[in-house]
């Protein structure tokens, strides 16, 4: 069973370990013995929120919704292993995702081009695909009834095209996956907390990430979930915070936009910076090597987005 982090309002974040520890969340809420789970993160992260969910009183049986933010594998890996073993689930995904959940083979084949065979396999599991009559579209203004709450989407494109967020009538609370940076617990500072934004590839729009980030601020949340980790609040701060780190990571694209095969290596070095200036910044207590090993996938991430955007808007 992953470790697993209760709220309030019948909200838990279960850790889904992923590359380490405490860096990919899969939400939970429970109420009257069922169970609504906020994206599925990897097949292998399966039996772990299923656990979690068996603690809480809550059979495979109860779970009535698996709720995409997007179709990223790290988020939407296990969908189908949920619904395979949750026979009275539904999955919901934006419609751009929703092709992609029916046939995973392009998720997986854009993977494996990144990864390798043997390192997607070993991280991801089997991705099972999706009944197409088992899956639910969430447009923007979309919503569910459940339990006595609402759950309604809105369209947030920006890190992904497929990406939205999802707001509960019950707390006002927002689950918005990628789309509100990343934040680390390991960087809290004397309960403070602290975000950076993920540009990763493939679909970076900095306009669009903008109007997201305004978006979700202007729900007026008092905290929100990010799947990579657990809740935040004090938004308003938060969001000032991405919109100048989402401009930092433009500005370092923009440097490097006519440079030739090093450009990866060179962004690299540059988002490794702007973490280390962040962290002078906000005082982070971690030291600068501990950082960037905390950091390594995110930065790799963000700086192979940042290279896919400049080769983007040349075409
Ligand atoms: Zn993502």
């Amino acid at each position: 069973m992953g470790r697993v982090f209760d709220h309030a309002f019948g909200i838990s974040t279960v850790d889904a370990v992923y590359d380490r520890e405490m860096q990919t969340s899969v939400h939970v809420v429970v109420e009257s013995g069922r169970a609504v789970i906020i994206d599925s993160a990897t097949a292998p992260a399966v039996p772990r929120v299923l656990g979690a969910l068996a603690a809480k009183g809550v059979p495979p049986e109860a779970v009535d919704y698996v709720i995409l933010t997007h179709v990223h594998l790290d988020h939407a890996g296990g969908a189908g292993q949920f619904l395979a073993r949750c026979p009275n689930a539904r999955l919901t995904v934006h419609p751009r995702g929703a092709r992609h959940l029916i046939d995973p083979s392009r998720l997986l084949a854009a993977t494996v081009a990144i990864y390798g065979e043997a390192a997607t396999r070993k991280t991801y599991g089997e991705v099972l695909p999706a009944a197409a009559d088992r899956l639910t579209e969430t447009p923007e203004g979309a919503s569910l009834r459940w339990q006595g709450r609402e759950f309604r989407f809105f369209d947030t494109p920006g890190h992904a095209r497929h990406h939205c967020v999802v707001q509960d009538s019950a707390s006002g609370h927002v689950f918005a996956g990628d789309s509100f940076g990343l934040s680390y617990r390991e960087l809290d500072r004397d309960g403070r907390q602290f975000v950076l934004p993920t540009t990763s590839p493939s679909q970076f729009d900095p306009p669009a990430l903008h109007a997201s980030i305004d978006r979700i601020a202007a729900l007026g949340p008092e905290a929100v979930y990010v799947a990579h980790f657990g809740r935040v609040t004090q938004i308003a701060r938060l969001a000032a915070d991405l919109h100048r780190l989402v401009e930092a990571h433009v500005a370092l694209a923009l440097r490097f936009a006519h440079r030739g095969a090093d450009r990866v290596a060179r962004l690299q070095e540059g988002v490794a910076a702007i973490v280390l200036e962040e962290r002078e910044r906000q005082g982070w207590r971690l030291a600068p090597a501990a950082l960037l090993d905390l950091l390594a996938l995110d930065v790799a991430l963000n700086a192979q987005g940042l290279d896919a955007w400049l080769d983007a808007a040349r075409r």
